[in-house]
């Protein structure tokens, strides 16, 4: 049974605007006969109006709001105590609604579809108003509304993330052919060489970022099992630059751990933490150019541990900082194929740090270097 009918057949519209949310003001004044004390029944009906998720409001004969309930209260923005007794235009300001009401109230119209209402934010409700006649011949004008914005925004990232992951796949498959068939056609030994080497270097990106979807997914769904251990983050922080230092050298980038004397424990995944760490230093290195440096700092205090990593890299521009740690963000595509970079690096940091109860952030000025920083709870004591 569809809540207007439910409404409906229990006579609760009428009941509603009398007994549970008080009288309209024109009915406060026009009233001479005391109303009936509510029966259970009723009682338990706008109780269960009250508790529901979707949002219903209860039109009187002559355009005025006559019941609100909580959730229709939250959707539309109004406060239900300065609404009731008000035109509807005057609470919830949506031309479209309202037409769909009078038409309700005139002609006993019906309508259901979707509609995008703006109040502090932009929602998107389902929105269904149908007529109720009352015992006295007229018709009162009931409002259902199923918030369903969240369920768009997803649906919406599930069609990006699809297209992103075929994109991201489609270009190096069809290097790969192209090379393939290149070769199939005979090349000189150079050319197969350089050609071989291509679709080496093309097929490991496509397993990094099948790894890195993989890891996603695990951390999304919650299924990643995380063994969690005692793990000092100043020998971890050291383990992790020391096996970057080799290939900063080669960068000509100066890279250095700077961590407190006593170390700096934490309840975590080792395995897990350890690649939030090289995850930010990878980072680090691919967008500082020679003769920069990078340095990743530990620091305790009695309410938590930090861990930054820090950079005198190309920095971030103010309008894309906000965006990094979306899966699949690429502030510069043409830049990110050449270093190497699917955009779900800090999408799959920003997941581990917050399943250790953590959080990350960034700050970063264009052309002088960036700033991660990882915070996590407080110390344990070892
Ligand atoms: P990717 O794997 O492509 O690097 P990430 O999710 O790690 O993706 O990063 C998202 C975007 O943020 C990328 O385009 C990257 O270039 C940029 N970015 C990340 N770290 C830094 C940094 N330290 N300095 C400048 N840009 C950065």
């Amino acid at each position: 049974m569809t809540i207007g009918a439910l409404l409906a057949s229990a006579g609760l519209a009428a009941l509603v605007v009398a007994r549970r949310w008080g009288p309209t003001k024109q009915e406060a004044t026009a009233a001479v006969e005391l109303p009936e004390p509510p029966s259970e029944s009723s009682r338990r009906m706008a109780a269960l109006l009250e508790a529901l998720p979707a949002g219903v409001i209860i039109v009187a004969p002559d355009g005025r709001i006559a019941g609100v309930n909580a959730s229709a209260a939250s959707m539309f923005g109004i406060a239900p105590e300065r609404a009731i007794g008000r035109a509807l235009i005057e609470s919830v300001r949506s031309y479209e609604l309202d037409r769909r009401v009078t038409a309700a109230l005139a002609g006993g119209v019906e309508e259901s579809s979707e509609l995008t209402f703006i109040a502090a934010t932009e929602r998107r409700l389902h929105v269904a108003t149908r007529a109720v006649n009352r015992g006295d011949g007229k018709r009162e004008a009931l409002v259902v509304a199923v918030d369903r914005t969240r369920v768009i925004e997803l649906e919406t990232m599930r069609r990006d993330f699809v297209s992103n992951v075929s994109h991201e796949l489609r270009s190096p498959l069809t290097a790969i052919k192209i090379m393939t068939e290149t070769l199939q056609d005979g090349a000189d030994p150079a050319a197969a060489k350089e050609f071989l080497e291509n679709i080496a270097r093309e097929t490991e990106r496509m397993i990094a970022l099948v790894e890195d979807l993989l890891d996603l997914a695990r951390l999304e769904s919650g299924r990643l099992d995380l063994r969690f251990d005692s793990v000092d983050l100043s020998a971890l922080v050291c383990d992790a630059v020391r096996s970057q230092s080799t290939r900063a050298s080669k960068l000509g980038i100066r890279l250095d751990a700077v961590t407190p004397s006593g170390g700096a424990a934490i309840a975590g995944d080792r395995d897990m933490l350890t690649q939030v760490v090289v995850n930010l230093l990878d980072n680090a290195l691919r967008n500082t150019p020679a003769g920069g440096a990078v340095t990743a700092r530990v620091s305790s205090n009695g309410s938590g541990v930090a861990v930054d990593v820090e950079d005198t890299g190309i920095g971030i521009a103010s309008d894309a900082l906000p965006h990094v740690f979306e899966r699949f963000y690429v502030v510069d595509r043409s830049r990110a194929k050449s270093k190497g970079g699917t955009g779900l690096g800090l999408a799959i940091v920003k997941h581990i740090v917050e399943a250790h109860g953590g959080s990350v952030e960034a700050q970063s000025e264009l052309g002088r270097g960036s700033l991660f920083r990882c915070s996590f709870g407080p110390a344990v004591r070892r």
